[in-house]
């Protein structure tokens, strides 16, 4: 039996990077605009440090500018609201994101509608998701819109497939489930209190899951030839060895996604891996709508970047 394709996130994301890069320069010459993205980090989390250093490296790589507003745990509501202000006004800044998640005491939907909607790269916003769900152009979620790009690149035309999607979170699921029945498909949404989900995974021609939890999709859940996207991320422990169940090595981890990858590509058509699969595209795509966000507010029109990422 053939085994699945791998969809390449990684090579994907870069081809998309360079295609950012070749328009930014394109208009930082004849618009005499640098798109720039500003990213507020709350406290000191060191998984959110590592993604704000990421995008901050990558966004300066394709030559935007990368500001940054390092707040402290213990930040009032009032002073971050304050910051999302200042940057709301600032003409330099054309993208806004706030790292999440917040700590508890910030009201974080509070947060996501102060910003203004064209800066919103996140797409977070109440009217960028309810543009989304009507059709109109604004502001798409990056984590999905990745997904999209990677399902393309595999199938340019995705009109009239089954597609399921696993999780209905505001920030995965739904927005995703919005940009696949604009691209045709017929949607089935899953979420924790779905019934008989390998039978609805059985219908996919096109599986997406969205969910953290480490390898739950079973290779006989899936159509023999689909499409699998894993969006999930979790950190496992590597098995301990038996010199290590001494106790004298560190305990190692490794990232897996949420289908059981290595059983899976023996049965699905192509397959996203975890790690390089969506996560290099979130941060690409971050970059894509900060070009977006600062051709809208410069009034002129967003360069052409092929959605498939080929
Ligand atoms: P979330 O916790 O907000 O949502 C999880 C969803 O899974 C919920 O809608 C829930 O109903 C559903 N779910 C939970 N248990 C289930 C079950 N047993 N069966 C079916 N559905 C179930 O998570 P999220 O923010 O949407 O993220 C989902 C995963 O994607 C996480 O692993 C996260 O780390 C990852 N993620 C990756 C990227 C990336 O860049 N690759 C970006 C965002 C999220």
């Amino acid at each position: 039996m053939t085994e699945a394709y791998i969809i390449d996130g990684k090579s994907i994301a870069a081809k998309l990077r360079e295609q950012i890069s070749a328009a930014v320069a394109s208009i930082v010459a004849t618009e005499k605009i640098t798109p720039g993205l500003a990213v507020v980090l709350v406290g000191s989390d060191p998984a959110s440090q590592v993604y704000v250093r990421n995008k901050a490296r990558q966004t300066i790589a394709v030559g935007m500018r990368s500001f940054e507003t390092k707040l402290p745990e213990d930040v009032s509501e009032a002073e971050l609201l304050e910051a999302v202000h200042r940057l709301n006004s600032d003409p330099a800044v054309h993208g806004i994101l706030v790292q999440l998640p917040l700590p508890q005491h910030i009201h974080t939907a509070k947060i996501i509608e102060a910003i203004t909607p064209e800066k919103d790269v996140d797409g977070f916003h109440p009217l960028n998701a309810g543009r989304l769900a009507l059709g109109l152009p604004g502001l798409v979620p990056c984590t999905p819109l990745g997904c999209l790009m990677l399902a393309k690149s595999w199938l340019p035309d995705l009109s009239g497939l089954n597609a399921v999607v696993i999780g209905r979170s505001n920030i995965v699921g739904k927005p995703l489930a919005q940009l696949l029945l604009a691209e045709n498909c017929t949607v089935t949404i899953a979420h924790s209190r779905t019934q008989n989900l390998p039978q609805i995974c059985a219908r996919a021609d096109l599986l997406i899951a969205a969910v953290g939890r480490p390898a739950m999709v079973k290779a006989d859940w899936i159509k023999p030839g689909a499409t699998v996207i894993d969006v999930g991320i979790n950190r496992v422990p590597v098995p301990a060895t038996i010199e290590e169940e001494g106790g004298k090595a560190e305990r190692k981890t490794r990232l897996v996604g949420d289908v059981d990858f290595a059983a899976a590509k023996a049965i699905a058509g192509a397959i996203t891996p975890v790690p390089g699969g969506v996560g290099p595209m979130t941060i690409a795509c971050l970059l894509r709508n900060t070009l977006q966000a600062a051709c809208t507010q410069a009034g002129i029109a967003m360069p052409q970047l092929d959605r498939s990422g080929n």
